[in-house]
């Protein structure tokens, strides 16, 4: 059952804030319903999911028609610069910025809808070369390159960890996300504050939090 499957995710986020000394209201649950149906995201609406994430514009796009903005939607996946327009009229934050296209174009369509997009900077912190993200080296330069976008407002950094069969082996990424953040925050770039760092789903949350995840993008756990 959906409802038992969320109640027991809340549980696992709040024994594990405790363990780390975390309020639990710290950490945000991203529900994640990119492999869901409309009936089953309206279950975890009723089970208390106020966040919901989806990786596909297309698909978004329909079930937001059906279920509209009884809760707040979240863009996870790799956005393609000719679906940005949709992309800024449904979604409060986007969590893959990977690119300065990308942001000139998000930039543009939200000056267009009169909306300041909030939106995380994806941080390919492996370096896996399958994967989205900016380099950690390059991540400084980049913020300062969007300093002058006007329509975007960044919020934070966020992460995908390589798939392991032991979660712990990711641990190092998670850590070493959160000292990015921190280490940018502490230039105090202009314009740029980072509260938000997404990270942690199904296999590896509890490891994301304990280092200092405070968004968890969560599918399987809830929904199989
Ligand atoms: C699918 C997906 C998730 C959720 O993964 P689960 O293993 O189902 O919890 C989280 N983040 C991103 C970017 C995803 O694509």
């Amino acid at each position: 059952m959906i409802a038992d499957n969320i109640k027991n995710v809340t549980q696992r986020i709040a024994r594990c804030c405790e363990k780390s000394g975390r309020l639990v209201d710290d950490v945000q649950l991203v529900c994640v319903t990119k492999e869901a149906s409309v009936e089953e995201i309206d279950q975890a609406i009723e089970a208390g999911i106020r966040i919901v994430g989806e990786s596909r514009i297309q698909d978004a796009m329909a079930k937001h028609r059906i279920i509209g903005d009884r809760v707040t939607w979240h863009l996870i996946g790799h956005l393609q610069t000719n679906k940005v327009k949709d992309a800024v009229k449904m979604f409060s934050l986007i969590h893959s910025l990977d690119s300065l296209r990308l942001a000139k174009e998000i930039n543009k369509e939200a000056e267009k809808l009169g909306k300041v997009q909030d939106v995380l900077v994806q941080v390919n912190i492996s370096g896996e070369e399958t994967k989205f993200g900016i380099a950690p080296g390059g991540i400084v330069e980049f913020l300062k390159q969007l300093s002058s976008y006007r329509n975007i407002n960044i919020k934070g950094l966020m992460t995908i960890a390589p798939e392991v069969d032991d979660a712990e082996k990711v641990r190092p990424y998670f850590r070493a996300l959160r000292q990015l953040r921190d280490k940018i925050n502490a230039m105090h770039l202009a314009s740029c504050e980072l509260s938000i760092l997404s990270m942690g789903m199904t296999n590896d949350f509890e490891v994301a939090i304990e280092e200092g995840a405070n968004m968890v993008r969560i599918g399987r756990a809830i929904f199989r």
